[in-house]
């Protein structure tokens, strides 16, 4: 049997040796948290605009702490792109407070503003002004920033950017994770760039940071015995996982040009393929870092439809996987109100992830060809 080509494997270069050699020794008296404050400095500067960065221990932790901080309490309701991976939604439930969900627009497949602004006008009109609007840039697509924008400025509603699939994406040259009101991003093991499991909070109010790390420690007041008068989490990253985060910083440019070359590869294979339509940049405003490459197939153009190409493809060993299953279609979810029109369940139905990591081959692109010439 060939050897399995994954969607998105774990790629971690091996070049963060001194850097966890100096966390990991036991006889000196360095300073334990190092490697944390290098790594958010680092970030800080790949960002830009005055972005400031908590590193914490995965990107729900970020989401969590980033609803808390824009003030979301138990019973408050928050709006929340439907079309995500769960991680985006459940930290509104952790809160205690209520998702409802927006459908995708089908340039970005993002949030809708459309849907999003009814919804808006719905909760205001029943009293109940949603506290936040979580927006997602999927697959690493930036969402329409200058709609959401708006609509966040004009009806006064913060937004968290969970930009955990969009490191190294941009709009209008702007890196996505500086959008938000706050901003998180994960280094989770598929992520364009991986610690094994991280992530970070991000912020242009310093307040607003230090908050989180404070937060994120247990929320330890100052004295020298341990009084705490808020309760804590502990959402701190790793020292020695902040070390593997700064020699992943080295090699992030170059992780997002094979990921664009893998985009490249796909819009190649498909362009004399009627049927086949890649998720694409709307306009020169976009820059993706295409994290995954995802299509929708349609079955009467194509005469087969994505369940198939994807059992072709895993007959192979090659792995592709169906686009993320909505939020309001999710059992967990089942009575959150929804705002949409079919556009994320037309996605789930017709839609795939294809092969898209930086460490894919030549070898493997060929394999990954030669299914699809099969199948056309
Ligand atoms: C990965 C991911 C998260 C969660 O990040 P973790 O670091 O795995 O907790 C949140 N939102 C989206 C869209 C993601 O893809």
């Amino acid at each position: 049997m060939n050897q399995r080509i994954h969607l998105s494997s774990q790629n971690i270069e091996n070049n963060w040796g001194k850097y966890v050699e100096e966390a990991t020794a036991s006889n000196t008296s360095f300073d334990n948290n190092r490697n944390v404050t290098a790594f958010e400095k680092s970030l800080e500067s790949y960002l830009g605009e005055n972005s400031k960065v908590a590193a914490v221990s995965s990107g729900t932790a970020g989401i969590h702490l980033g609803l808390i901080l824009l003030g979301v309490q138990k019973g408050d309701t928050v709006l929340c792109q439907s079309f995500t991976f769960s991680a985006s939604a459940n930290p509104i439930i952790y809160i205690g407070a209520k998702p409802i969900f927006i459908d995708s627009e089908k340039d970005t497949w993002n949030i809708c503003p459309a849907h999003l602004e009814d919804a808006i006008k719905d909760c205001i009109h029943k009293n109940k002004k949603p506290k936040a609007i979580i927006a997602v840039h999927l697959f690493g697509m930036p969402y329409n920033i200058k709609a959401i924008d708006d609509i966040s400025k004009k009806y006064e509603i913060p937004i968290l950017e969970d930009s955990a699939e969009a490191l190294g994406s941009s709009y209008k040259e702007k890196k996505c994770g500086t959008f938000g009101d706050i901003s998180v991003l994960s280094f989770n093991t598929n992520k364009i760039i991986t610690i094994s499991g991280g992530g970070a909070l991000v912020s242009k109010k310093r307040g607003v940071v230090i908050k989180a790390r404070f937060l994120a420690t247990q929320a330890k007041d100052e004295a020298i015995h341990y009084q705490h008068s808020q309760i804590g989490y502990n959402y701190k990253m790793s020292n020695i996982l902040a070390g593997v985060g700064r020699g992943q910083m080295k090699v992030l440019a170059e992780h997002i040009g094979l990921r664009r070359k893998m985009n490249y590869f796909y819009s190649d294979l498909f362009s004399d393929i009627q049927g086949i339509k890649l998720l694409a940049e709307p306009n020169n405003d976009y820059f993706s870092n295409h994290w995954l490459t995802c299509a929708t197939f349609e079955e009467h153009k194509l005469g087969y439809d994505r369940e198939k190409l994807r059992l072709a493809m895993e007959a192979e060993n090659i792995e592709c996987r169906p686009l993320w299953k909505p939020m309001h279609m999710q059992p967990i979810f089942e009575n959150a109100p929804f705002y949409g029109s079919g556009v994320s369940e037309r996605l789930f139905e017709t839609g795939l992830c294809l092969p898209s990591g930086s460490n894919l081959t030549d070898e493997d692109r060929s394999r990954i060809a030669a299914v699809i010439k099969k199948m056309n």
